[in-house]
């Protein structure tokens, strides 16, 4: 009369200590060699105290998680020089230079009636558009 889940004093007292370690009754069972039912029908007949889910605590912790939803909101100089050009729609706001570097600028000279640019920059588009097409 012997079978591999048979409870034996070793046995049962590593369950005692594990149930009150906290431990999930799967993860008891696991450790033992017994099954899942096993270990809940002994810890019910040795009296050992009802388990409340250690889960739903931890699980309540995690809702508070930190949504790092912060939009990269780098001030390019492009965006800062169009804004400040944005007043005014009389100067050439063709770009001069590297956007990436501190010298880029918009041209800022008045502008070629009809046009968004000053007369030399709106030739300049006007003949790349040409080119390109
Ligand atoms: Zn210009």
């Amino acid at each position: 009369m012997s079978s591999k889940s048979t409870w034996n004093d070793t046995k049962l007292k590593k369950l005692e200590d594990l149930w009150k370690q906290g431990h999930p009754i799967s993860k008891i069972g696991e450790m033992l060699g017994v099954s899942r039912n096993s270990v809940a029908g002994k810890a019910h007949r040795m009296g050992l105290p009802k388990r409340t889910s250690p889960i739903s605590s931890a699980k309540k912790e995690n809702l508070s998680v930190e949504k790092n939803n912060e939009t990269s909101n780098i001030d390019l100089p492009l965006k800062i020089k169009l804004r400040s050009v944005q007043w005014s729609r009389t100067k050439c706001c063709w770009p001069e230079g590297d956007p990436k570097q501190n010298n880029f600028k918009f041209c800022g000279q008045d502008i070629f009636p009809g046009r968004p640019y000053c007369d030399k920059h709106s030739l300049l588009a006007y003949t790349n558009a040409r080119e390109n097409s």
